[in-house]
Protein backbone atom coordinates (compact mmCIF):
# COMPACT_ATOMS: atom_id res chain seq x y z
CA UNK A 1 0.00 0.00 0.00
CA UNK A 2 2.45 2.46 0.91
CA UNK A 3 4.47 1.44 -2.62
CA UNK A 4 1.53 2.16 -4.26
CA UNK A 5 0.92 5.50 -2.98
CA UNK A 6 5.14 6.04 -3.49
CA UNK A 7 4.64 5.32 -7.34
CA UNK A 8 1.56 7.40 -7.25
CA UNK A 9 2.94 10.41 -6.14
CA UNK A 10 5.86 9.96 -8.42
CA UNK A 11 3.73 9.09 -11.57
CA UNK A 12 1.48 12.27 -10.96
CA UNK A 13 2.50 15.84 -10.11
CA UNK A 14 0.14 18.78 -9.49
CA UNK A 15 0.04 21.63 -12.10
CA UNK A 16 -1.00 24.98 -11.65
CA UNK A 17 -4.18 25.94 -13.93
CA UNK A 18 -3.52 28.57 -16.08
CA UNK A 19 -6.93 30.03 -16.09
CA UNK A 20 -7.77 29.82 -12.26
CA UNK A 21 -4.53 29.02 -10.77
CA UNK A 22 -5.70 25.73 -8.90
CA UNK A 23 -3.80 23.01 -8.84
CA UNK A 24 -4.71 19.70 -10.93
CA UNK A 25 -3.01 16.75 -11.53
CA UNK A 26 -0.78 15.53 -14.17
CA UNK A 27 0.52 12.30 -15.19
CA UNK A 28 4.24 12.17 -16.04
CA UNK A 29 3.76 10.15 -19.10
CA UNK A 30 1.05 12.60 -20.78
CA UNK A 31 2.72 14.46 -23.83
CA UNK A 32 0.30 17.09 -24.03
CA UNK A 33 -0.51 17.79 -20.48
CA UNK A 34 -3.41 20.30 -20.08
CA UNK A 35 -2.57 23.90 -19.29
CA UNK A 36 -6.08 24.39 -17.91
CA UNK A 37 -7.60 22.14 -14.69
CA UNK A 38 -10.91 19.89 -15.52
CA UNK A 39 -13.30 22.65 -14.50
CA UNK A 40 -11.78 25.40 -16.43
CA UNK A 41 -11.71 22.65 -19.40
CA UNK A 42 -15.64 21.97 -18.82
CA UNK A 43 -16.31 25.81 -18.90
CA UNK A 44 -13.91 26.79 -22.33
CA UNK A 45 -16.69 23.91 -23.81
CA UNK A 46 -19.25 25.26 -22.41
CA UNK A 47 -20.44 22.23 -20.63
CA UNK A 48 -23.39 23.70 -19.64
CA UNK A 49 -25.51 23.39 -23.30
CA UNK A 50 -23.86 20.16 -23.06
CA UNK A 51 -25.80 19.31 -19.69
CA UNK A 52 -29.39 20.87 -20.83
CA UNK A 53 -29.10 19.13 -23.85
CA UNK A 54 -29.12 15.76 -21.72
CA UNK A 55 -31.96 16.49 -19.40
CA UNK A 56 -34.65 18.50 -22.45
CA UNK A 57 -33.29 16.26 -24.60
CA UNK A 58 -35.42 12.80 -25.39
CA UNK A 59 -32.76 11.99 -27.66
CA UNK A 60 -30.14 11.78 -25.37
CA UNK A 61 -29.15 8.61 -24.11
CA UNK A 62 -28.08 8.60 -21.01
CA UNK A 63 -29.35 6.98 -18.02
CA UNK A 64 -32.90 8.23 -16.32
CA UNK A 65 -31.01 8.14 -13.00
CA UNK A 66 -28.24 10.28 -14.72
CA UNK A 67 -30.54 12.68 -16.30
CA UNK A 68 -32.27 13.17 -12.65
CA UNK A 69 -29.45 13.93 -11.18
CA UNK A 70 -28.67 16.81 -13.87
CA UNK A 71 -31.99 18.22 -13.91
CA UNK A 72 -31.34 18.53 -9.69
CA UNK A 73 -28.27 20.52 -10.34
CA UNK A 74 -29.33 22.57 -12.73
CA UNK A 75 -32.35 23.23 -10.85
CA UNK A 76 -29.82 24.14 -7.66
CA UNK A 77 -27.83 25.81 -10.15
CA UNK A 78 -30.33 27.95 -11.20
CA UNK A 79 -31.29 29.32 -7.64
CA UNK A 80 -28.00 29.64 -6.53
CA UNK A 81 -27.87 32.06 -9.34
CA UNK A 82 -31.18 33.90 -8.56
CA UNK A 83 -30.17 34.46 -4.81
CA UNK A 84 -26.77 35.68 -5.77
CA UNK A 85 -28.63 38.65 -7.72
CA UNK A 86 -31.37 38.95 -5.22
CA UNK A 87 -28.33 39.36 -2.69
CA UNK A 88 -26.77 42.55 -5.35
CA UNK A 89 -24.13 40.53 -6.99
CA UNK A 90 -23.67 41.78 -10.67
CA UNK A 91 -25.45 39.34 -12.67
CA UNK A 92 -22.17 38.46 -14.56
CA UNK A 93 -20.52 37.22 -11.79
CA UNK A 94 -23.03 35.89 -10.39
CA UNK A 95 -23.41 33.18 -13.67
CA UNK A 96 -19.92 33.09 -13.87
CA UNK A 97 -19.62 31.71 -10.13
CA UNK A 98 -22.30 29.35 -9.97
CA UNK A 99 -21.15 27.98 -13.41
CA UNK A 100 -17.82 27.51 -12.18
CA UNK A 101 -19.35 25.52 -8.70
CA UNK A 102 -21.15 23.28 -11.39
CA UNK A 103 -18.31 22.50 -12.84
CA UNK A 104 -16.49 20.64 -9.95
CA UNK A 105 -19.20 19.24 -8.95
CA UNK A 106 -19.49 16.97 -12.32
CA UNK A 107 -15.94 17.56 -12.62
CA UNK A 108 -15.74 15.42 -9.54
CA UNK A 109 -18.28 12.88 -10.05
CA UNK A 110 -16.91 10.27 -12.51
CA UNK A 111 -20.61 9.31 -13.78
CA UNK A 112 -21.28 13.20 -14.29
CA UNK A 113 -17.92 13.98 -16.14
CA UNK A 114 -17.93 10.98 -18.38
CA UNK A 115 -21.39 12.11 -19.68
CA UNK A 116 -20.75 15.56 -20.25
CA UNK A 117 -17.92 15.06 -21.86
CA UNK A 118 -19.49 12.32 -24.58
CA UNK A 119 -22.21 14.97 -25.01
CA UNK A 120 -19.65 17.82 -25.48
CA UNK A 121 -17.87 15.29 -28.20
CA UNK A 122 -21.36 14.27 -29.92
CA UNK A 123 -22.67 17.99 -29.81
CA UNK A 124 -19.70 19.45 -31.73
CA UNK A 125 -19.56 16.87 -34.04
CA UNK A 126 -23.24 17.40 -35.12
CA UNK A 127 -22.49 21.39 -35.09
CA UNK A 128 -19.90 20.23 -37.83
CA UNK A 129 -22.08 18.03 -39.89
CA UNK A 130 -24.32 21.36 -39.87
CA UNK A 131 -21.70 23.05 -40.76
CA UNK A 132 -20.81 20.54 -43.53
CA UNK A 133 -24.96 20.33 -44.57
CA UNK A 134 -24.53 24.27 -44.37
CA UNK A 135 -21.35 24.24 -47.01
CA UNK A 136 -22.87 21.86 -49.41
CA UNK A 137 -26.64 23.60 -49.87
CA UNK A 138 -24.35 26.42 -50.52
CA UNK A 139 -22.41 25.01 -53.41
CA UNK A 140 -25.64 23.45 -54.60
CA UNK A 141 -27.49 26.61 -55.25
CA UNK A 142 -24.33 28.47 -56.09
CA UNK A 143 -24.03 25.36 -59.37
CA UNK A 144 -27.65 26.04 -59.41
CA UNK A 145 -27.59 29.71 -60.10
CA UNK A 146 -24.82 29.40 -62.03
CA UNK A 147 -26.79 26.67 -64.17
CA UNK A 148 -29.71 29.64 -64.59
CA UNK A 149 -27.51 31.99 -65.29
CA UNK A 150 -25.79 29.95 -68.67
CA UNK A 151 -29.85 29.15 -69.29
CA UNK A 152 -31.01 32.39 -69.01
CA UNK A 153 -27.85 34.19 -71.03
ZN1 LIG B 1 -8.74 26.12 -13.67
Amino acid sequence: MLLNMKTLSTLWHKKSCDKCKNEFPVHKDWVNPPTHCGPCRLISQKFVDAVEFLVKESVSEAPIDTKRTFLKLLQKAGSCYRQKKFDGENQVAAWLSTERDLAYIIWNDKNLRVTVLKCIKKLKFQRREDARADKCNEIRSARLSNRTRRWSG
